[in-house]
């Protein structure tokens, strides 16, 4: 068992240090904005009141922040990991960041006797709450293998799929397809509605054959009532489309789909759907169908 420093216990975060802590880890917590440790406390875990605090005498150091500059925000400064953590530790990133960012990150890493593993997770709020994520890896065999058994606490699917960076860049490509799925089932839902037929019945058979999906699984219940808490809020899904389009021009790709998706959800967040659940996309297709964006009367 080691002393893992964790930090950021948001929405995915929160139950992943409680994971660790309850898996007989020594986790030491922190979140920007105090009042987050709850969950960590009670599972056995510390809170601390800084970055530099937190990373004094950990073995390994987790992070799961929203985007790549408050990864580079935690990493660098006098303040932060790279400055604070003790030689020899492993820096596991579950954030969704660009891929280049994380492979110039291992890179520093590295310059500071630190190992780094890009970790990012696919799963969602509730993959997170019961420790079955799929954690995609990129960083050396070495590095991977250190992290496993911390990866495999949090998740079910653990998959090491290149050196520094590649995680990151195969959930670029998890985000294309989440997107894709949501506004599918997004679009269905609408027009199922509109035709009259009994939406959960439809949505039972659906999931059963070619057409189902975690997707429906996870959101069929938020689309149904239009009650859109986060999850996973429609800004983080923006980051991530703005990501692929990044990482696609980079390749020279044309990705027409992934360039309607990232509109769809700009929309969203320019209508003031930033901080709903990304499932939100079906007030989208209600906005621009002419529908009201309330559940239809039954
Ligand atoms: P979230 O609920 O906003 O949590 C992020 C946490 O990081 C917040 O509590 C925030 O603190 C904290 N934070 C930000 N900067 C920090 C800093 N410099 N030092 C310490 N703490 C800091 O977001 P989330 O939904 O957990 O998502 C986190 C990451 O996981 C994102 O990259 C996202 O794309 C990815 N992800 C999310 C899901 C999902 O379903 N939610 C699924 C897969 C992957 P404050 O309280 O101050 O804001």
């Amino acid at each position: 068992m080691s002393t893992v420093a964790f930090i950021g216990l948001g929405i995915m975060g929160s139950p992943m240090a409680a994971h660790l802590a309850r898996a007989g880890h020594d986790v030491v917590g922190h979140n920007r904005t105090p009042g987050k440790e709850g969950p960590l406390r009670e599972a056995g875990g510390r809170a601390a009141g800084s970055v530099a605090e937190a990373v004094s005498a950990a073995e390994a150091v987790a992070l799961m922040v929203p985007d790549t500059p408050d990864v580079e925000a935690v990493l660098r400064g006098p303040d932060g990991v790279f400055a604070n953590a003790p030689a020899g530790a492993l820096v596991i990133d579950f954030s969704t960041i660009r891929p280049d960012a994380a492979a110039a990150l291992a890179e520093e890493a590295g310059s500071h006797g630190l190992g780094m593993v890009d970790a990012p997770v696919s799963g969602g709020e509730a993959g997170a709450q019961a420790a079955t994520l799929s954690v995609m890896a990129g960083g050396s065999a070495a590095d991977f293998e250190r992290a496993r058994p911390l990866l495999d606490t949090v998740g079910k699917t653990v998959v090491h799929v290149g050196p520094g960076g590649a995680g990151q860049t195969v959930k670029a490509a998890n985000q294309l397809m989440v997107a894709a799925h949501l506004q599918a089932l997004a679009e269905a839902v609408v027009f199922l509605e509109a035709h009259g037929v009994d939406l959960p019945s439809a949505l039972d058979v659906l999931a059963g054959g070619l057409a189902g999906s975690a997707v429906i699984t996870q959101k069929r219940e938020k689309m149904l009532t239009r009650e859109f808490a986060p999850g996973f809020r429609v800004d983080l899904h923006h980051k991530d489309l703005g990501i692929v389009a990044a990482a696609g021009r980079e390749a020279g790709l044309a990705l027409p789909l992934a360039g309607a998706l990232a509109q769809l959800m700009a929309s969203a967040r320019a209508c003031g759907d930033g901080g709903l659940d990304h499932s939100a996309l079906l007030r989208g297709v209600a906005r621009s169908s002419g529908l009201p964006l309330d559940r239809p009367a039954d």
